[in-house]
């Protein structure tokens, strides 16, 4: 009985890519596999002969003695073993490792670069998270080539050097190692006649206007990723985008994680007297209670009205530290009642200058 041709048996052409072998290969195994078609013989016979030709041909060294001698120069290389003894191991590792979490392809996957852009936001946009609408260049796929690179009608064709594996193996002394074939960088096929609209790039820049929705609590410097907003690329799937982060400096609040720290300004007399002063929190003005002889450096805390954060959905606090202001211009009346409650101050007035002028007497007799 004559052997029929091994690309006649995968029913693939003659210049078929690994990627077109394999795929071929598979859908006989499952189509002939002896577990699904129990005591079939003739469905073992097309499954050994499938095995057999699938073999050869996924190997390039077997693969290329064949194309030149046939089925002459490879006998006893693959299958001539005979159906039990046939390392199915092997054949199987390769083509459903990948199905089946085994093996990774040997094929480089090769994916669009990732973008950054930096995106400013004042600190309530940050606090509250806003939809931010942003314009960035990026690269799209390429209409006429539909991102292949190739020149529209044509098709990529299987690199010769590695037969589309994308990988050559090399023999170092004892150790075999591969290498990402340099003839087509990885790819296991290489464009003959570029596509005029991308020069064989598969991508076209552009600009893309996005719409981003930036979640509440985000702080400076934090990224937000989004998936496969990034360069196209021929082949791969896109890269991603990242979104930088970045608060504006703000006149009043200083942000420290879920804290926020601002400082309000009062009277000298509010000071003395006590009474209230009013600060802008991220909802809504507040009034605070100042009591009575407040002095510069008093933190009055609000719970619950500092910033969110991405990882926590409760609020920090608020921390406001009073400093009492000193009056930068007054006329001559109220300088006059100023001297007359200088005159009236006795030395209980200012218990901490009192004790300042104690320590400083007895550090002179050090
Ligand atoms: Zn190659
Ligand atoms: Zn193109």
């Amino acid at each position: 009985m004559s052997k029929r041709d091994y690309y006649e048996v995968l029913g693939v052409s003659r210049n078929a890519s690994a990627q077109e072998l394999k795929k071929a290969f598979k859908k006989l195994a499952m189509k002939y596999h002896p577990d699904r078609n129990p005591d079939d013989q003739s469905a073992a016979e097309k499954f050994k002969e499938a095995a057999e030709a699938y073999e050869i041909l996924s190997d390039p060294e077997k693969k290329s003695t064949y194309d030149q001698f046939g089925h002459a120069g490879v006998q006893g290389m693959g299958g001539g073993a005979g159906f039990q003894d046939f390392n199915f191991g092997d054949i199987f590792g390769d083509i459903f490792g990948d199905v089946f979490g085994g093996r990774q392809s040997t094929r480089r996957q090769r994916r669009g670069q990732d973008l950054q852009i930096r995106v400013d936001l004042t600190l309530k946009q940050a606090i509250l998270g806003i939809k931010k609408t942003v314009k960035l260049p990026v690269d799209n796929p390429c209409k006429p080539c539909d991102g292949s690179g190739a020149k529209p009608g044509s098709t990529p064709k299987t690199c010769s050097t590695c037969n589309g594996a994308g990988q050559i193996r090399m023999q170092q002394g004892f150790f075999s190692i591969q290498q990402t074939c340099s003839a087509c960088r990885g790819e296991g096929s290489v464009i003959e006649e570029f596509c005029s609209n991308c020069r064989g790039k598969g991508t076209i820049r552009d600009e893309k206007t996005l719409s981003i929705n930036i979640p509440a609590g985000v702080d400076q410097g934090d990224k937000v990723r989004l998936a496969n907003e990034g360069n196209a690329i021929a082949g791969g799937p896109n890269g991603d985008l990242y979104v930088i982060i970045n608060v504006l400096d703000n006149k009043i609040f200083e942000r420290d994680g879920a804290d926020l720290y601002c400082e309000a300004p009062i009277s000298i007399t509010t000071a003395i007297k006590g009474g209230s002063v009013t600060i802008p929190t991220i909802d809504s003005k507040i009034s605070l209670k100042v009591p009575p002889y407040t002095q510069t450096g008093k933190i009055l805390v609000v719970k619950g009205k500092g910033a969110s954060s991405v990882r926590n959905s409760s609020r920090g606090d608020l921390h406001c530290r009073v400093v009492v202001e000193t009056p930068a211009k007054l006329t001559k009346e109220q300088l006059k009642l100023i001297d007359e409650l200088e005159q009236s101050f006795s030395e209980d007035s200012h218990p901490i200058q009192s004790s300042f002028i104690k320590a400083t007497k007895e550090f002179e007799k050090e």
